[in-house]
């Protein structure tokens, strides 16, 4: 491993003068952890390079999307395809709809029942998540005819204006209570409530229940760390939101087609009372790497968006044929053999790390999504951001450097999700389980 750092320190250096903070995504500064952010030159498979040459063991896997590995061969290879016929026409494109057709197919369940349960009639493809969940707030809002919205706190929906009050992912990294520059009153339609506590939703909805256009949740979260629904919360939430007029946005931007076929929802579909969201939000995976993401749901609602409807959305770039190229690929590949890969690696992992914090004697949450997992330094087991804001989260600095020494490149931050990949085989995940015990060591005795 050469863990001489002066390139990755001269390209910090000359970033900052370029860019604000020398980043383009802030937890991608290493402000919580300390040290120089790696500047990744090249990935593959498992790994990723920097531009000192170090190769790392990856488990950010570009914070959801590299589902197949980096750089899969059949994705690289969709996309050249895609680009020699050009790279984007501002029109309708048949890949555009074969991308729809299959979210709208995977995400559909048998229910224990025997029912057939198809949430998702219409998809509009957008490029980043954070449109994704801006639109589909204001499509509940032009469809209910209502201002409020409910969200969680230390939830992440992206960074438009109403959605930064008590956020997850680099908010909560931060510590930040929202965000400057966005105007009171647009904050003021943003009721921010504690995760996992039903009475507190029938509480707003008792008090504004026909002001609220929705609630937005993640499906499960994973921007506080990885902290899991309890069991029948977000059925709650659809069924209390459709009692008051109300629409339950499920945000799968992080979860859709990483934790399953069809997400965290068809998990729960699966297992559980079906539950019907009106809108999905979708990213990361279902573009493989490329800036696709989507807004999708029932048909009447859906058909409010421009042309049909009155709602405007657009995009210059929205369902680009070369991101739609990579996203049709990433979902063919991934099959159930891969998402059997990963859940048996998320197990094999989370137990390994667990046990290493063990030996040390290190107070620790394992935290499960499916096979999205991160660890809360608590004794206690979280069930909401004022939880996870109370662990010892000064133990993960020195955990995260001490593997990064070690050749495994951990999210920079305790309140992100960690994610494998269809890639790591044991060679990967040996190097990650040899890493544990200096970094387990590091973490006790912060
Ligand atoms: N929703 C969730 C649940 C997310 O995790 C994210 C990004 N991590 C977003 C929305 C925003 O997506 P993007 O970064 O593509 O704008």
């Amino acid at each position: 491993m050469n863990d001489s750092q002066h390139v990755n320190d001269e390209l910090f250096e000359r970033a900052k003068h370029a860019i604000p903070g020398g980043v383009n995504s802030p937890v991608r500064a290493y402000g919580s952890v300390g040290g120089t952010p790696r500047f990744l030159v090249r990935a593959e498979g498992a790994h990723v390079y920097d531009a000192d040459g170090t190769d790392y063991v990856d488990l950010v896997a570009s914070w959801g999307p590299a589902i197949l590995g980096h750089a899969e061969p059949s994705v690289v290879k969709a996309v050249q395809d895609a680009a020699a016929l050009g790279l984007s026409f501002g029109a309708s494109t048949p890949s555009e709809t074969v991308l729809a057709e299959l979210v709208e197919r995977r995400v559909s369940a048998v229910g224990p029942n025997g029912t057939d349960v198809r949430p998702i009639e219409r998809l509009r493809l957008v490029s980043t998540g954070t449109e994704a969940t801006m639109s589909a707030i204001r499509l509940a809002r032009g469809f209910t005819g209502r201002d409020l919205l409910i969200k969680f706190a230390g939830h992440y929906h992206g960074h438009s204006d109403g959605l930064l009050a008590a956020a997850g992912s680099g908010v909560a990294t931060m510590a930040l209570p929202g965000s400057a520059g966005v105007p009171a009153p647009v904050a003021a339609q943003t009721l921010v409530l504690p995760y996992n506590d039903i009475e507190a939703v029938s509480a707003a909805f008792a008090e504004h229940g026909d002001r609220i256009a929705g609630i937005i949740v993640e499906a499960a979260a994973a921007n506080m760390g990885v902290l899991a629904p309890q069991p029948g919360y977000n059925a709650a939430l659809a069924t209390i939101a459709h009692e008051h007029g109300a629409l339950l946005i499920l945000d799968e931007v992080l979860t859709g087609f990483r934790v399953s076929s069809g997400g965290y929802w068809k998990i729960e579909a699966l297992d559980g009372p079906a539950y019907q969201p009106d809108l999905f939000t979708f990213g990361k995976v279902i573009g493989g790497g490329m800036p696709v993401a989507a807004l999708g749901g029932r048909a009447d609602v859906m058909e409010y968006l421009a042309p049909t409807g009155p709602v405007y959305q657009a995009g210059t770039l929205s369902g680009n044929p070369v991101a739609m190229a990579a996203g049709i690929a990433t979902l063919q590949g991934a099959t159930p053999a891969v998402y059997a890969h990963l859940d048996s690696t998320a197990d094999v992992l989370a137990a390994e790390v667990s046990q290493a914090f063990e030996r040390e004697g290190v107070a620790h949450s394992v935290q499960r999504a499916g096979n999205l997992f991160s660890f809360a330094f608590t004794d206690a087991t979280p069930v909401d951001y004022a939880d996870v804001q109370a662990q010892d989260a000064w133990r993960y600095p020195p955990f995260f450097h001490a593997m990064l020494d070690a050749g495994v490149a951990l999210p920079p931050s305790v309140f992100e999700a960690w994610f494998v990949t269809a890639a790591h085989d044991d060679a990967a995940v040996n190097r990650i389980i040899d890493a544990l015990p200096a970094a387990a060591r590091a973490a006790a005795s912060a």
